[in-house]
């Protein structure tokens, strides 16, 4: 038992294994012992990487409120219209027929969104997340502007309620509830296109009655999040966030705390003389958006933010220590000084990715501008005309993805016949068209009491997709 315990406090005393000797929880950083909500006041970040950050924001945020109004052919760049099952990326028109391309585009994402977070951990959360570009970027500056920086916002929260608070806060709800509300518009704009959200605009609010109930439903759905739920989507929600502790190894960079240098932390007067460079100060945890403290490890609430490497660069300055005590860096970067390498791992995925790109690539390539389908219409056999010929009709569904209207012509491919149809084809630009048609079989012609009948689509005299059809005939 002496033994065990000498063992346990020589293991604490190693550098390497410092960290280990921190209190550390177990439970989420925004929950107090209680069960009730902790919430954060973060210190307004300021440094090389938020300046850098926020010029990113910028990028995004022009994009976010540009790209609706971006059209090719006059149609939206972009369009996400789940109600009409209608979906543009980049100009190109995708239909739940190609369904088979989004799935296997959502496989490819997935693939990448694996192997880039292997590689370089939630670095899309620091800095390409709408939530966090959002939240940090936009409604953090706001609330900065309005409430003042951590203390004072400390300050209001604890003050009773004043002239001073009231003005405050009601700024603060008139202002987030603006910015969520104009967000919905544009979110909006991209569900079902920017130019309805304006024609509701002008043409009132009771003729589009429920596209303003969702345009409310949205700015809601927004205010609640900015306002009160914030950094819980990342810790609570967003299912990402989750997949950290699966998906990160020993050789992903992420925001890390240098414990080899920084341990053992202590004040400045002692870090001068024999300890670690960490002089805890406390300025990585005050700015952290999630409340948590790095120095702990890796945790779920990490977000990437970079906000505790610009805090403990300016403090690193302060003293005239080398900064990066806390910077990007993998496991092995700071236990073994390994350089960044590419496992394995990293190699396996590449392949899948490369495979899977290939593949939609492929798939994108060789995509048809008409989908048809041919089935025998329900409850009908055969007829036998009178000349002894056998005929049955047939449903067609045909889905133009195209611009244009497409006039199209059905042949035989594989049995001399001829096919009667109802209505000519003409299938309207991005639309779906049904019709029938009679296919008719010489008695010679028929072999069998079931044939595969192939059907060619045609235009302008050119075959654009081919389809099948079962034909049924009298017994022989
Ligand atoms: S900011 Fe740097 S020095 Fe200060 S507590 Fe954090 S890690 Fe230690
Ligand atoms: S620990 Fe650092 S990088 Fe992670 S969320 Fe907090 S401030 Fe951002």
């Amino acid at each position: 038992m002496e033994d065990n315990s000498q063992n346990i406090k020589d293991k604490y005393k190693d550098k390497d294994n410092a960290r280990l000797s921190q209190d550390f929880r177990d439970a989420v950083g925004t929950i107090s012992k209680e069960g009730k909500r902790n919430y954060i006041f973060p210190q307004k970040p300021n440094g090389k990487l938020y300046h850098l950050r926020s010029y990113f924001s910028y990028v995004y945020l022009v994009l976010f409120f540009s790209l609706p109004f971006i059209k090719i052919e006059g149609e939206p760049m972009f369009l996400f219209n789940v109600l009409e099952r209608k979906f543009i990326f980049f100009g190109q028109v995708f239909w739940p027929q190609d369904f088979f391309i989004f799935a296997i585009g959502l496989l490819t994402f997935l693939v990448f969104v694996i192997l880039f977070t292997v590689a370089f951990g939630r670095l899309f959360c620091g800095w390409a997340c709408p939530q966090t570009i959002f939240m940090e970027m936009v409604f953090r500056k706001i609330e900065y502007w309005i409430e003042g920086d951590h203390n004072q916002q400390r300050k209001l929260k604890a003050m009773a309620w004043n002239a001073e608070k009231i003005r405050k806060r009601l700024t603060k709800i008139i202002a987030f509830f603006l910015v969520s509300f104009l967000i919905a518009n544009f979110f909006l704009g991209y569900i079902i296109g920017i130019d309805r959200v304006g024609l509701m605009i002008q043409e009132g609010i009771m003729i589009h009655f429920g596209v303003f109930s969702s345009l409310l439903i949205f700015t809601f759905i927004f205010f609640f999040v900015y306002y009160w739920f914030r950094e819980q989507v990342c810790l609570i929600v967003c299912p990402y966030g989750r997949l950290q502790g699966v998906l990160l190894d020993r050789n992903s960079i992420v925001v890390a705390y240098d414990y080899i240098r920084g341990e053992p932390r202590g004040k400045l007067s002692e870090v001068k003389e024999t300890k670690g460079d960490c002089i805890n100060c406390s300025a990585c945890v005050r700015v952290c958006p999630t409340g948590i403290d790095i120095r702990n490890g890796t945790q779920l609430e990490c977000v990437n933010c970079t906000a505790c490497i610009d805090a403990c660069d300016a403090i690193m300055d302060h003293i005239d220590k080398p900064k990066g005590l806390i910077r990007y860096a993998s496991e092995n970067n700071i236990t073994k000084k390994e350089q960044t390498k590419y496992t394995w791992r990293l190699k396996l995925y590449s392949g899948v990715l490369l495979l899977l790109l290939s593949f939609l690539a492929v798939l994108l390539i060789t995509r048809d501008d008409v989908s048809a389908r041919v089935l025998r219409t329900p409850g009908q056999m055969y007829q036998k005309l009178p000349d002894g010929r056998v005929s049955n009709l047939y449903n067609i569904k045909l889905a133009n993805k195209t611009r244009k209207l497409i006039h199209l012509e059905l042949k035989l491919e594989n049995i001399e016949g001829e096919i009667n149809l109802i209505n000519h084809v003409n299938v309207p630009a991005e639309s779906y068209y049904q019709t029938s048609f009679f296919i008719i079989l010489k008695k010679d012609k028929i072999k069998k009491r079931k044939t595969e009948i192939k059907i060619g689509l045609y235009e302008d005299g050119e075959r654009i997709e081919t389809t099948k059809a079962m034909f049924l005939a009298p017994a022989l």
